[in-house]
């Protein structure tokens, strides 16, 4: 029973201003029965219709619907209210197109959680379309959608069917059809029919309501009396006074008459009276709160997302490469340059390894230097080095080489390397440590060749490969055959002023290890100084160069003091030197070119603290004019000779000084020749430690942490490389976050158009559910699914794509700066991993930028009015 009281609707519009559609409008409606609400367009019908049907709100007065004020009712409980109480039938039908007929009906039920096959064949009986089930509603005719939209109404057995000109756009015939069903269904419950067609409302209204600017001007019911419409037996003819008699009828009643079989011709009696409103006691039904299950709101998801796979497709791709590029950037985000070079030192099986200590870019602009040099290495950062966990040895080596081929310096890749060759001019430090070190890091295959007959205290051993070195280039000992010809002095040169001393030559085996790159290079086959650089065996072969075959090997602990004892001097830069008339007044050069040599054939006929000089530099020292021509004028003279502490602006702590007697000047390229003492002097001030050997790559990275503190660099261009490279990608950091924050807002983006546009096409559909009783979470939840299932195909795609994206990137970066640098050494860095944790972190992401791409599609469906959508088109 529905009773309206005071029911009272206005309209407020931006463009007509307040309309009122109905009125105080008071009625009470049974509830059974089938009842017409008539008048002219525009009237308030449909308004009141609507308002009945929960779809839109009340302004004032109240509906009570089997006890239940619905003026007081909130959004779901309309939803309730329309899902179980209401059945609709619309003038444009309103099927949904992309489900079958036997969907649409069932739709019904699903919305209450119910399901009964049984029940749908039974109600596309009552409608008369049998076996209908598997069509589509695009392949029926008017007529039979609108038979199928009343079975979806009658399907859930409601308590009121409210239909809106029905028959409207049908033709008379399809019409009748639908009228007589819609009178057979009101006999169980309340039919109202909203029409403006009088005649189908006295053939079958058992009320008529007419309607009049909002308000009820007229309200009639079937007069209880007349128990028929036309009564025509074989004696009787009954009509009732209004009654339209249409053509069959009359023939039916001309016939009869003409027979004269008819005895008794009634009075006429009104078919219908005003209604009086009955005394009944309303029995209050309570309105159940019903859901669409998962399983059917999936499904329905699902068929919605059936003619848009492209759609899916689209944006699942877009979304899914945005998240991988956003995994790449992220990689970068959290890239380590420290981390990269680690691994790449354990990939290239790096197990021996040195860094020096060279005076950084700042600090020779600070020193007012021009020429890098090696700084020595304190006991407080080898201290600090073995604080770590490493575990591999840390060794040091001094800076007293062997001078091998003309031009004096270990080979190194420059762009005249082919013109050097590949055997190192010079040796590269000196590593005091113990036999045990070479048999450990050179394993069974270590054995002397060669030993020499006294071993010396400042003596040195040597690798085979350095004693081959000897060979290929120096002519001296072009013609010596055997190992043993190597042990005992060395010199280099025919000056004989630059000389070692060495104990042994150990087999190193690098002619096999290193077979191909040998046999390779000697057959001339690298073309370039590029196809060099590009080889990983040879930069194997350069790794172990540095690591440890260049190097000379001491056993004997007290190396230094017995080397600076021997007088054996080293080729000294005088850069570390202030050479002055007294301490107070230093004058320093800075060339660090020229060497000082122990004159040590007495070619000078020095004493042990005099000194034979360059008159050239001794010209720039003291401002005299000396020529090749007048060296004999020379009277000698005394002069100081400090060291200082290399990396003290201003050069004011003198670290030790001697007086040196200069007793000639003599033409000579180096700084000059002295006695012993001052070579004594040379070699104990300029012999220092300038580089660490660290013999394993395990836990390598607080040594690079320290390594970068103390600005050590690497000899090994292939792991300074990297570490260029790498520091370089890390300066990009701030545009990869700049660049993901830009993608995750794109994320979005992609994911709402996508959602968006599925609601864009379904809004009729979305509007016919809601009518259907169908709530906004039930909506909600049919395009989160299907975001969700674009969301889930971006996580797989993107994990997947990101992890095979990772080796193109990495190739991709590895060329570019291959170009930009074609003479490093770069080998296959990997620059970024697949990391586990992005690839979660970004599902979770993913996950996350769904929920917020569902916040302005939730906003729009939540603004979709069903009232707007079911309106009939006029
Ligand atoms: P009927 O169904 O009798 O043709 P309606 O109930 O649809 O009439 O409309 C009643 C009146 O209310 C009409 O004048 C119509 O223009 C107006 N009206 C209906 N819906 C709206 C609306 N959403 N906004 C403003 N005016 C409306």
């Amino acid at each position: 029973m529905i009773q309206i009281k005071n029911l009272t609707k206005i309209y407020k519009s931006k463009k007509k201003g307040t309309h009122r559609a109905l009125n105080d409008v008071n009625i009470t409606l049974p509830n059974k029965g089938l009842v017409f609400v008539l008048g002219k367009s525009g009237s308030g019908k449909s308004t009141l219709l609507n308002l009945i049907g929960g779809l839109d709100k009340i302004t004032s007065g109240k509906i009570i619907v089997d006890g239940n004020d619905i003026s007081t009712f909130k959004e779901s409980e309309y939803c309730n209210y329309r899902n179980t109480h209401i059945g609709f039938i619309f003038q444009d039908y309103h099927l949904i197109d992309e489900l079958s007929i036997y969907e649409n009906i069932v739709l019904s039920l699903h919305l209450r959680k119910e399901e009964d096959k049984e029940d749908v064949k039974r109600v596309l009986k009552t409608v008369g379309l049998e076996g209908y089930e598997h069509r589509l509603p695009t392949e029926l005719s008017g007529g039979e959608r609108q038979r199928i939209a009343i079975a979806r109404a009658l399907i859930k057995n409601p308590r009121i069917v409210l239909a809106d000109e029905p028959t409207g756009n049908l033709d008379p015939i399809t019409a009748t059809a639908i009228m007589d069903i819609l009178k057979i269904i009101s006999k169980d419950c309340l039919v109202l029919i909203v029409s403006h067609n009088e005649h189908d409302a006295y053939k079958y209204a058992d009320r008529i309501l007419k309607l009049d600017e909002g308000q009820i001007i007229q309200d009639n019911v079937r007069n209880p009396k007349i128990k028929s419409d036309i009564v025509i037996s074989s004696e009787t003819l009954m009509i009732p006074h209004d009654r339209v008699i249409n053509d069959k009828e009359i023939e039916a009643i001309n016939k009869k008459l003409e027979n004269k079989s008819i005895k008794k011709i009634s009075k006429s009696e009104r078919k219908y009276v005003p209604y009086v409103e009955p005394n009944e006691e309303v029995e209050k039904v309570q309105i159940l709160n019903k859901n669409l299950s998962l399983r059917n709101t999936s499904k329905l998801s699902f068929r919605f997302l059936k003619s848009k796979v492209g759609n899916i497709i689209l944006s699942s791709f877009i979304a899914s490469f945005i998240v991988v590029v956003l995994a790449l950037s992220e990689s970068f985000i959290t890239f380590n340059h420290k981390d990269i070079l680690v691994s790449e030192m354990e990939k290239m099986g790096i197990q021996t390894y040195s860094m020096s200590r060279l005076t950084t870019a700042e600090e020779q602009t600070k020193l007012n230097v021009t020429s890098s040099y090696y700084v020595p290495i304190t006991d407080e950062v080898i201290q600090e080095f073995k604080d770590t966990n490493y575990e591999g040895e840390i060794l040091t080596s001094y800076n007293y080489v062997l001078t091998i081929g003309s031009s004096g310096r270990a080979f190194q890749y420059s762009s005249n390397l082919f013109y050097n060759s590949v055997f190192t001019k010079e040796s590269l430090g000196t590593v005091v440590t113990s036999e045990d070190y070479l048999k450990s890091i050179y394993g069974d295959s270590f054995k002397w060749l060669a030993k020499a007959e006294v071993e010396q205290p400042y003596g040195v051993y040597i690798s085979d490969y350095l004693a081959d070195c000897i060979t290929k280039n120096n002519n001296l000992y072009s013609k010596k055959i055997g190992y043993d010809k190597y042990v005992g002095e060395y010199f280099y040169s025919t000056s004989k002023n630059c000389y070692g001393y060495i104990n042994g030559v150990y087999d190193s085996g690098y002619k096999t290890t290193y077979k191909a790159v040998l046999d390779k290079y000697l057959a001339g086959q690298y073309k370039d100084y590029t196809d060099i650089m590009r080889d990983t065996a040879f930069g194997e072969f350069y790794s172990d160069f540095y690591g440890k075959l260049g190097f000379l090997y001491s056993f004997n602990p007290n190396f230094r003091e017995d080397f600076v004892n021997s007088n054996i001097c080293m080729r000294t830069p005088h850069s570390t030197i202030s050479i002055s008339e007294s301490k107070e007044d230093p004058i320093r050069r800075t060339s660090s070119s020229r060497y000082v040599m122990y004159d040590r054939n007495e070619t000078y006929k020095l004493s042990s603290n005099g000194m034979a000089m360059s008159y050239e530099l001794y010209n720039d020292f003291f401002g005299t004019e000396y020529t090749s021509q007048n060296l004999k004028a020379f009277t000698p003279r005394t002069i100081t000779i400090n060291s200082y502490d290399l990396l003290e602006p201003g050069y004011k702590t003198i670290t030790a000084s001697i007086k040196v007697n200069v007793e000639k000047l003599i033409n000579t390229s180096n700084t000059g020749y002295v006695g012993s003492e001052v070579a004594t002097f040379f070699t104990d001030t300029t012999l220092m430690r300038d580089s660490i050997i660290f013999t394993s790559s395990d836990h390598f990275k607080p040594i690079v942490e320290i390594a970068e503190k103390y600005n050590f660099k690497t000899n090994l261009i292939a792991i300074e490389g990297v570490s260029t490279i790498t520091k370089a990608v890390e300066v990009f950091v701030p545009i990869f976050e700049l660049v993901g924050g830009i993608l995750l807002v794109a994320t979005v983006f992609i994911l709402t158009t996508f959602a968006m546009k599925m609601i864009r096409t379904k809004m009729h559909d979305i509007g016919i559910m809601k009518a259907l009783g169908a709530k906004n979470r039930t909506i909600y939840s049919i395009f989160g699914l299907q975001l969700s299932l674009v969301s889930l195909i971006t996580c797989v795609v993107s994990t997947v794509g990101y992890y095979f994206l990772v080796d193109v990137t990495n190739n991709i970066l590895l060329r570019s700066f291959l170009k930009i640098s074609p003479q490093a050494m770069v080998l296959d860095i990997q620059f970024i991993h697949f990391n586990p944790i992005i690839a979660l972190i970004n599902v979770i992401l993913i996950i996350f930028l769904t929920v917020i791409s569902l916040v302005i599609p939730i906003l729009v469906i939540r603004k979709i009015e069903p009232v707007k959508i079911i309106k009939a088109k006029e």
